[in-house]
């Protein structure tokens, strides 16, 4: 049974079609893998998903909520339970490690964060709640993020900035989460322990959709994926199914 079911999803820009009658449908608990190569709409996918560029045409329907998706508003799409990374991080560079997580997790508090802000009665609870839940988002990453809980964002190595973005996303609660592009800059024992991380993830229950260059990556990580080129699915099935396919030779893997 679909999660979520992307339908003949387009966006232009000026002449160009970065997605283009782009279909897709992901089941409760899978972690399905997109790639294609640089300017194939793989972003663009995500930012009309999640509501920070409008859609052409097409639909998006999350299960359990009516409507379209594509007609709500980037925070409410995220309390409806679709979180992202982004492909270039954006840490709050000046806030520990915790607090981003803690600006991360307040949609899911029930004051929201002004409750917190003018101190308001049971923002106290929601502090404490948040502080626990960001603590075990964090211990999915090992020490990784716990031992660096008080640093501040920009004082991060690479690698765990990536984490960092991760687990910012995981504290609202996703039930889709999106990776855009989450090995990028880490050495391969790090994307190694990545793969790891993210099925740790999956298994509490989150489906994942991740966007990756590493087939490596992809490989170990993906039950199934999604090729892109020039803003049309070229072909979707198993790695060895889209690894052999001609034309992602072609476009892609024929690249390097
Ligand atoms: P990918 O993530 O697969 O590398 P993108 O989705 O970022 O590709 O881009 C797909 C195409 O859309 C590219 O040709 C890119 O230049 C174009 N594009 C993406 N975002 C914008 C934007 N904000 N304005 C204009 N063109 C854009
Ligand atoms: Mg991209």
């Amino acid at each position: 049974m679909w999660l979520l079911s992307v339908r003949s999803l387009t966006k232009y820009f000026g002449g160009l079609s970065a997605l283009k009658n782009f279909d897709l449908e992901v089941e409760t608990g899978e972690i399905v893998g997109i790639i294609g190569p640089n300017g194939s709409g793989k972003t663009t996918f995500f930012n009309v998903l999640t509501g920070m560029y409008q859609a052409d045409s097409g639909e998006v329907f999350l299960r359990d909520v009516k409507e379209n998706i594509l007609t709500k508003r980037t925070h409410h799409i995220i309390t409806l339970g679709i979180s992202r990374t982004f492909q270039n991080q954006r840490p709050f560079n000046n806030l520990s490690v915790l607090e981003n997580l803690m600006v991360g997790g307040h949609c899911r508090t029930k004051g929201g964060i002004m409750s917190a802000l003018l101190k308001l009665p049971g923002a106290r609870r929601d502090r404490v709640w948040l502080k626990d839940w960001a603590h075990e988002v964090m211990s999915i990453f090992g020490d990784r993020l716990l031992s660096m809980k008080n640093n501040p964002a920009w004082n991060l190595s690479y690698a765990n900035r990536r984490r960092l973005e991760i687990a910012r996303a995981l504290v609202s609660k996703p039930r889709v989460l999106l990776l855009d592009e989450p090995t990028a800059g880490m050495n391969p024992a790090e994307s190694l322990q990545l793969v790891q991380n993210i099925q740790e993830i999956n298994q509490r229950g989150v489906t994942v959709i991740v966007i990756e260059h590493d087939m490596n990556f992809i490989k170990r990580l993906c039950q199934r994926i999604v090729a892109l080129d020039y803003g049309e699915k070229i072909i979707e099935g198993t790695y060895s199914e889209v690894r052999n396919h001609p034309k992602v030779i072609e476009a892609y893997l024929g690249q390097d």
